[in-house]
């Protein structure tokens, strides 16, 4: 909804959805993004670099605070009602399993860092709370970190907690590691929590560095198109865990830190000195990935958004053919777009299915883009969805 309409439209359907589900007023109306990442893949659980950019479609939370220790969660996106829960009694000791475990997975995380203690004097930190969302789910667009820091961003204002952007991310990643029980790395929560409109984010995700870097494609004549291909290969899961525990093997065999600190110009001479080779392709695409984001960053200071192309277009081969997380649906987008005339495509988020992502000219968008459907038809693949990426703005409050 909020992908195509207003945000008072959007913020006025959540409050309405709490009255009918929960009944009272919320207090009011939260909303964070799903994001696509422009470059940088597979960097973040190896202390590198991403470059995510906000996309229009946000997860709202229509939200109330309840001193009684009940959490109520309602999503209108998911079958099976009102999941209640109660914060004394399963928090902490494990998940709830099932998707309320994201919004309880916040509590907890928040519980945990002693914000929504006895130990600092507040009550129990029960809410109900009322979830509506435009973001796909697992299309690798991140809607689990735009619910978990739109739950976050409620709670820090309902409570009163004073929680900057940065901390809302950290423990919304906590939530969804250690409560929910995906390792996944940083870059998600602080894309939802901190990616301003018409920027992509560069961040540093060792320290948390950043800088909204502009990129307004629309100004250039450009568009930054969305594929998601609608497919999730079942092997998705267990291969990210075997390339995190590759790139830490990695790292400890050429010992250093992370792999971030094997400078580029070494890269070669780290290669060498791995005697497994099943782990050089992983150390190959994790440190020339970090220098594509470098390249990408040089490209659009001076100026050239189209000379970024190429960039992208290099960094799909590198996860297909070094990483191997791509798929037949995410390589047939960015063949098919790139001999259609796109300045550049890659897959974007995790892999094995889920979304890629095709910088084109305005005038040849819709072409690049049936020429996509098309080719999908014929290979017969499931019709994918398209849509343009705005770069747009990170969590805040809808309403007041
Ligand atoms: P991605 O973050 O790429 O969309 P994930 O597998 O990380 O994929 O997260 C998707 C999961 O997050 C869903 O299966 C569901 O459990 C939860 N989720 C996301 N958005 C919502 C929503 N609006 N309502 C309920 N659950 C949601
Ligand atoms: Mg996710």
């Amino acid at each position: 909804m909020s992908g195509t309409g207003t945000a008072e439209a959007a913020a006025r359907e959540a409050a309405d959805g709490f009255r009918a589900v929960h009944g009272g007023e919320p207090a009011g109306v939260w909303a964070a993004p799903g994001r696509v990442n422009l470059i940088g893949e597979h960097t973040d659980y190896n202390d590198g670099f991403v470059m995510p950019l906000a996309l229009p479609h946000t997860t709202r939370v229509a939200a109330a605070r309840r001193d009684d220790g009940v959490l109520n969660v309602h999503s209108a996106d998911v079958p099976g009602g009102t999941v209640r829960l109660h914060v004394g009694k399963q928090f902490p000791g494990g998940g709830t399993g099932g998707w309320a475990a994201y919004p309880a997975g916040v509590v907890w995380a928040l519980r945990e860092a002693g914000l929504l203690s006895g130990d600092s004097g507040r009550t129990a930190g029960g809410a109900d709370l009322y979830i509506h969302s435009d973001v796909p789910t697992g299309a690798g667009l991140s809607s689990s970190a735009a619910l978990e820091v739109s739950v976050a961003l409620a709670l820090n204002d309902l409570y009163g907690l004073g929680l900057d952007p940065e901390r809302i991310a950290l423990l919304c990643r906590r939530a969804e590691n250690a409560f929910v029980g995906v390792p996944s790395g940083i870059m998600d929560q602080m894309a939802s929590a901190c990616c301003t409109a018409g920027h992509a984010l560069h961040l540093d995700t060792r320290d948390l560095a950043r800088r909204q870097v502009p990129f307004d494609l629309a100004a250039e004549g450009l568009r930054l198109l969305v594929v998601d291909t609608r497919v999730k290969h079942a092997l998705g899961d267990g291969e990210y865990g075997r390339r995190r525990a590759g790139c830490e093997a990695a790292a400890e065999a050429l010992g250093v830190r992370a792999l971030r600190d094997v400078p580029y110009g070494e890269l070669d001479a780290a290669l060498a000195r791995l005697s497994d080779p099943d782990l050089r392709p992983l150390v190959r695409h994790v440190v020339t990935e970090n220098e594509r984001v470098r390249e990408v960053i040089t490209r659009l200071d001076a100026g050239e958004t189209r000379a970024i192309g190429p960039v992208l277009t290099a960094g799909h081969a590198s996860l297909r053919d070094d990483f191997a997380v791509s798929c037949p649906e995410l390589d047939l987008v960015v063949e098919t777009a790139v001999a259609a005339g796109a300045l550049g495509a890659r897959m974007t988020g995790g892999g094995f299915g889920g979304s890629a992502i095709v910088l084109v000219e305005e005038a040849g968008a819709e072409e690049i883009g049936a020429a996509v459907t098309g080719a999908f038809a014929a290979a017969g693949h499931r019709t994918p969805r398209l849509f343009e990426a705005v770069p747009s703005t990170g969590a805040r409050r809808l309403d007041g």
